[in-house]
């Protein structure tokens, strides 16, 4: 419920313009096709007490193409591997979330405890 809500504003922000990021389940096969994307490993790195992120760590994998429907429903596929997968159409890059708990807390929440 969460995941969706947070997609739905995403989508609302993306569609005014203001962040380029979209949750691959609302990309059409029609906006990636015939487009190579770099595939981007985010590690984002949760609060043990918020859930919110205290840093992410990037990683660039390797470049895939969407030559057609079969590498896209390949790529909706693999998604469920990961926490979330957004796609920038702009920067024709995917990236695929991940999330982990280190066992650190924001000072701000050790102050809350
Ligand atoms: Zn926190």
């Amino acid at each position: 419920m969460r995941e969706r809500l947070i997609s739905a504003c995403y989508f609302l922000i993306s569609w005014k313009g203001w962040v380029l990021r979209r949750a691959l389940s609302i990309v059409q096969f029609e906006e990636m096709k015939g487009k190579t994307f770099t595939e981007v490993r985010v590690v984002e790195k949760l609060c043990e007490v918020c859930d919110k992120p205290l840093r992410t760590e990037e990683k660039t994998l390797k470049t895939i193409e969407i030559s057609d429907y079969n590498s896209y429903s390949n790529l909706l596929t693999r998604q469920r591997a990961h926490d979330r997968v957004e796609v920038d159409l702009e920067e024709n890059k995917i990236y695929l979330y991940h999330h982990d708990y280190p066992g650190d807390i924001h000072p701000s929440c050790i102050a809350k405890l």
